[in-house]
């Protein structure tokens, strides 16, 4: 939606409405309140608006990232089944994340000692900062953190360190958008160099409803080419209106298979503050796709690669470059 459709809606409608597209066929619309934050940036338009029924909600390019009042849910499911199943985690990089809310989820573990988190766009961490308090809790503060401003991309191929785990919790991989050369098998292949030896990948993946799961499927087919062992998941996410899906891979599944006792005593020690959405029964839940989900993945042919990258194109979204 453009800025002038905005205004105009802001004048016409009795509540201001925000559109968050699926596709050229479909349409969430959000009431809000106050618009707090407008900025085109060097790379993407930063919408924050105080919106009725979930509260402070950030859109980037047109597309809903999260909300004040299920955004636990989505950066919850991103982080910890990961997390909770390695042994124990201790270096953690995450490619994007501009809200602080991936990074928050991952400081809870008292057992990292370092967190690099890599986003391309510095007014959006600003933004972030004064917007967004109760998504980042003050986690950009923590002494274990490095913050670094680059393309995830660039800072993923200069850099020669290993992870535990690596989260890319980046935009969807939208045409003309930032974040789409972060989605190939050149990509993973790189970052599976930076993985130690029980480490894990997670990767923000998408809608994994009935009419939209290509990106998700893509994504599942193409981390199979790199990585022996490949779990996809899913969970519902109100703001959304979706079912989303995220996918976790790695080389050495070995500690992998733990008991649901095991899973919420390790919550138990491990993670400082409370859970609201992962125990050891959402953890199961959440791997148990649907069968029609199941078989999207299994006939899934497409590898996303560099020369023939994965990008989606939706209504509203003019050149924003
Ligand atoms: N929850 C979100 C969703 O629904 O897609 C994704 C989280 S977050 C707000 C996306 C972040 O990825 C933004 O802060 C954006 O600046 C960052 N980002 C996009 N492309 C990137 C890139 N190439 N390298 C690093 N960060 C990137």
């Amino acid at each position: 939606m453009s800025i002038e459709t905005i205004n105009n809606l802001m004048e016409k409608s009795p509540a201001n409405w925000i559109d968050d597209y699926f596709n050229n066929h479909e349409l969430h619309k959000h009431a809000f309140r106050d618009l707090v934050c407008r900025v085109q940036t060097k790379i993407q338009k930063i919408i924050i608006v105080d919106t009725y029924n979930y509260g402070r909600c950030l859109i980037l390019d047109n597309e809903f990232q999260s909300a004040e009042a299920d955004e636990f849910i989505y950066h919850e499911a991103l982080v910890h089944p990961s997390f909770i199943l390695h042994p124990c985690i201790e270096r953690v990089l995450i490619i994007g994340g501009g809200e602080g809310a991936t990074l928050r989820e991952a400081l809870r573990y008292k057992s990292v000692k370092r967190v690099v988190m890599v986003d391309i766009d510095k007014e959006m961490i600003e933004c972030a900062k004064k917007y967004l308090p109760s998504f980042h809790t003050g986690s950009f503060d923590d002494s274990r953190l490095e913050l670094v401003i680059e393309d995830g991309r660039k800072y993923l191929e200069r850099i020669n360190e290993q992870f535990d785990a690596i989260v890319i919790d980046v935009n969807d991989p939208l045409e003309g958008g930032p974040s789409y050369m972060l989605f190939t098998v050149e990509l993973y292949r790189t970052v599976a160099k930076m993985l130690k030896k029980d480490g894990i990948l997670i990767v923000q993946s998408g809608a994994a409803s009935i009419t939209e799961n290509d990106v998700f499927t893509s994504i599942c087919n193409t981390l199979s080419k790199v990585f022996n062992h490949v779990f996809p998941y899913v969970t519902y996410i109100p703001s959304y209106a979706l079912q989303w899906g995220f996918v976790m891979a790695t080389g050495n599944p070995g500690k992998l298979d733990i008991t649901g006792q095991e899973i919420d005593d390790r919550i138990g020690s491990k993670i400082t503050g409370a859970l609201r959405f992962y125990d050891s029964i959402t953890h199961h839940a959440v791997f148990n796709l649907p069968k029609y989900l199941r078989s999207d993945i299994k006939n899934q042919t497409r590898i996303i690669s560099d020369k023939d990258p994965l990008t989606e194109h939706y209504p509203g979204i003019s050149n924003h470059k």
